[in-house]
């Protein structure tokens, strides 16, 4: 199989048009194309008045050796084809009977879904814990504080069956390294449970939440097909550590807040950037955890048709571009502000702005969308990087400590009820409350409180937004517009802490414990959570079977 890049055609182009121009393109003869599939379809929008269709193909033809033979001269086709790389995923091995202890997975998000698999089909029968519900029941607790404002603190947006981002936009693109193409294992599993086909070769992936739920469901049926166990409600209160004769730690096994104890020599610990409360247990218990940076600022929404015509002019509403999405960066200069950056997180086209707290009296933010990703307004959040050294220096928690101080600022913002603090960017920009809110109708449920943003940030925070603003403005205009609407407060952007771990994926002070995914420090996002949970359960997986770790 080989594989050709950088093809490029116009928007709108006739079907049997991708093959006729790798014919063209390549001088094939009739009959010597024998296959060809797109492993990628992106667009170029840079020119808006020519948006083109970027193809990479995987294609065969009867004589490959010779088509590149043929080629290796050309400029161009000596860097754009070449062999199709090989994606198959194997197992690196298979368990032994009888199997001595089994290993736990604490957490069922993407990584601890995608381990829980990994271990599963390797014959190792893991055990898989969850502090929250199956993914039907915690949709209702979810829905209750949307609709309601009753808050199940652990069954929410944070905690349940499917992770944090299973209400969600469901994007699945990542910039992370990925030579192992673990990231195709991902997306294969994702379509064989239940979503879309073209998220192989999209080059920007999205599911949406509607379709993650049954996801969800699918994938834990494979998994107890597998031999895999399913807990819920069991949430992970303790970990037993031994010291032995050779000064080492072992985990030796997690006890329940039921009393359980489960014995184990191995622990994936994927349990996600909220678990705030294992955290500290893992402290106490001498895990080596360390503060890391992350990000604090506001939810911004636009309609979307806005951000549609800045981004693809008259090609707005094209139905292969979808809802325009964005990524913006901006480098303070303000005095007080240099170093600090200001940038979009989590831009969700077409969607909603969600009640995303796991805590009693607190308000988080974050996005969501459906599929179709129709809604009225475009929201991202609006953050500003901060760095345990400067920002909240102190114990490893520190950075908890931060936001659980701003989440509570936004609570009595947003005047109870989950209601959140919202502001208008013109009033914001003007440092003045909001008393009333313009043309975009924020999407935040159960609600905003028109106020003063600034009551629940850092000043160093607030004067960031406003220096970005009006330069985002220039890039995508009417960015800053008077009426948008800013919610607060966002705060989980990522994990506030690290659980380090060696090569081996083992914790740098505790053998037999994985930290895995977001909470760990080691993904930022689902479809790299989940590259992370098989990259750690085939860690777990060789040294069950007594094989050397990976290099
Ligand atoms: P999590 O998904 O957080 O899963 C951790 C799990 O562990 C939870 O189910 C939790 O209940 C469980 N747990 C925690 N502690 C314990 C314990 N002590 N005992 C037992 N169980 C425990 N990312 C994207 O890539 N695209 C998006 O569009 C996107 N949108 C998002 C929208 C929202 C509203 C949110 C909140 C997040 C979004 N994200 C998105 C981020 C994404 O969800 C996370 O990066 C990803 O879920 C991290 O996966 P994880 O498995 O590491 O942790």
């Amino acid at each position: 199989m080989l594989r050709l890049t950088e093809l490029k055609l116009p928007l709108e182009h006739a079907p049997g048009a991708v093959e006729a121009a790798l014919v063209a393109r390549l001088g094939l003869r009739p009959g010597e194309l024998l296959s060809c599939t797109v492993a990628r379809r992106a667009w170029d929008a840079r020119k808006r008045s020519a948006i083109e269709l970027v193809y990479t193909l995987d294609f065969s033809v009867r004589d490959e050796a010779a088509l590149l033979r043929r080629h290796a001269r050309d400029g161009v086709l000596a860097r754009t084809l070449g062999p199709a790389p090989d994606t198959t995923y194997r197992h690196v091995t298979q368990a032994r009977t009888p199997l001595p202890k089994r290993p736990v997975v604490i957490g069922t998000g993407p990584c601890g879904i995608f381990a829980a698999l990994i271990l599963a089909e390797m014959g190792f029968r893991p055990i898989i814990l969850e502090r929250g519900k199956v993914v039907r029941e915690r949709t209702k607790d979810t829905w209750a504080l949307w609709r309601r404002s009753q808050l199940t603190t652990e069954s929410n947006v944070q905690f349940g069956e499917g992770g944090a981002g299973t209400f969600s936009d469901g994007k699945l693109w990542s910039g992370i390294k990925d030579p192992q193409h673990l990231g195709r294992k991902v997306l294969t599993e994702f379509v064989e449970a239940g979503a879309p086909e073209e998220i192989l070769w999209v080059a920007k992936p999205h599911i949406g939440t509607f379709r993650l739920v049954q996801m969800v469901e699918s994938m834990r049926a494979k998994i107890e097909a597998l031999g895999g166990e399913y807990r819920f409600g069991t949430k992970v209160t303790d970990f037993i550590v031994e010291t032995g004769r050779d000064g080492l730690r072992r985990m030796r096994g997690v006890v329940t807040e039921a009393g359980e104890t489960i014995e184990t020599d191995h622990v994936v610990l994927a349990i996600g950037h909220s678990s705030r409360d294992t955290f500290a247990t893992l402290l106490q218990r001498g895990v080596h955890v360390e503060p890391k940076p992350f990000s604090l600022g506001v939810r911004i929404e636009h309609p979307q048709s806005l951000i549609d015509r800045a981004r693809f002019g008259a090609f707005a509403g094209n139905r292969i571009l979808g809802a325009a999405d964005y990524k913006l960066v901006h480098h303070c200069r303000g005095k007080g502000l240099e170093g600090r950056s200001v940038y979009s997180f989590c831009m969700c086209p077409g969607g909603t702005v969600v009640a995303a707290t796991s805590e009693d009296g607190r308000v988080v933010t974050n996005g969501m969308s459906q599929y179709s990703r129709a809604e009225r307004n475009a929201n991202a959040g609006i953050v500003v990087g901060i760095t345990p050294e400067v920002d909240f220096p102190g114990d490893p928690l520190a950075g908890v400590a931060l936001q659980r101080r701003w989440e509570d600022a936004a609570f009595i913002a947003g005047e109870g009820e989950y209601r959140a603090p919202a502001q208008r960017v013109g009033d914001f920009l003007a440092q003045r409350p909001s008393t009333q809110l313009g043309e975009v109708i924020p999407s935040y449920k159960p609600g905003v409180t028109p106020t003063d943003l600034s009551r629940c940030l850092p000043d160093f925070v607030v004067a960031a937004i406003r220096e970005a603003l009006p330069a985002f403005g220039r890039q995508i205009a009417g960015f800053d517009m008077a009426d948008a609407v800013m919610t607060g407060v966002e705060t989980r952007t990522s994990s506030p802490v690290r659980i380090r771990r060696d090569a081996s994926f083992r914790s740098v002070n505790t053998l037999g414990l994985y930290p895995a995914g977001e909470g760990a420090g080691y993904a930022g996002g689902i479809f790299s959570a989940g590259v992370d949970g098989i990259r750690v359960a085939e860690a777990v997986g060789r040294d069950m079977a007594g094989l050397e770790a990976a290099a």
